[in-house]
């Protein structure tokens, strides 16, 4: 199974991502997660991408595809992954489509969650994730002890990105302008499905199921 999943700042896609990545048995690959690791770990990626992270702008085309494209080629990532947040521009989808295509290979599906824009905003105002793992809280679903992971025990934080109101905004205009034309793009393909983002999250994760 190859997927892609996408969907405005706060749909829940790193937290459904992961849950599709368990039931199928293959890696959630999230490149917002590679660039803040890459961040956090002064890596010369991190260096790269900082400052358009910090500002919600989106790394360059350049940096990214090449740094997706090696992801893709890990033994892990042979028989299926699933994207989280990549693509999120046209150059981007054409790029994967044509690195699948040199291998004879194919998208499945592209997934996109669809949640109002208040509510995207609302979210992410609230959301606080794992400084370690990754993994997505909220303070109204805050981790069992004293903001420390349940997976990992991990510090649960905010994101800068989150916390920056500008930066948010940027990532959310960005979204609408970048991001969402990949929805024609993808259903001239036949390969759209989109779910509906408001309800539980296992009510968007049995939603997906259905249309996968
Ligand atoms: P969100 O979807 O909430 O904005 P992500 O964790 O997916 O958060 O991405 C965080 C940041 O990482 C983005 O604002 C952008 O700076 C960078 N980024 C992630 N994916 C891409 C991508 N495919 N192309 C360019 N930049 C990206
Ligand atoms: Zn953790």
């Amino acid at each position: 199974m190859r997927i892609v999943i996408f969907g405005p700042q706060g749909a829940g896609k790193g937290t459904q991502a992961a849950r599709i990545a368990e039931k199928y048995g293959i890696p959630a690959i999230s490149t917002g997660e590679i660039f803040r690791w890459a961040i956090k770990g002064q890596t010369s990626l991190g260096l790269k991408a900082a400052e358009y992270v910090e500002h919600g702008r989106l790394v360059p085309d350049s940096v990214t595809i090449g740094v997706v494209g090696e992801r893709l080629e890990a033994e892990d990532a042979r028989d299926g992954w699933i994207l989280d947040g990549f693509p999120r521009n046209i150059e981007q989808a054409d790029a994967l489509e044509q690195q699948l295509g040199d291998k004879g290979l194919a998208l499945d599906a592209a997934l996109v969650i669809e949640v109002p824009e208040e509510v995207s905003v609302e979210r992410i105002v609230r959301r606080r994730v794992c400084s370690e793992c990754g993994r997505n809280y909220s303070v109204v679903s805050p981790p069992a002890v004293d903001w420390t992971c349940d997976a990992c025990g991990g510090e649960v934080v905010e994101r800068t990105d989150d916390h920056d109101e500008a930066a948010l905004r940027e990532r959310l205009r960005l979204y609408h302008e970048q991001t969402e034309p990949l929805k024609a793009y993808y259903e001239r393909k036949g390969l759209l499905r989109q779910v509906d983002g408001m309800g539980t999250t296992d009510e968007v994760f049995s939603a997906i199921v259905e249309v996968l």
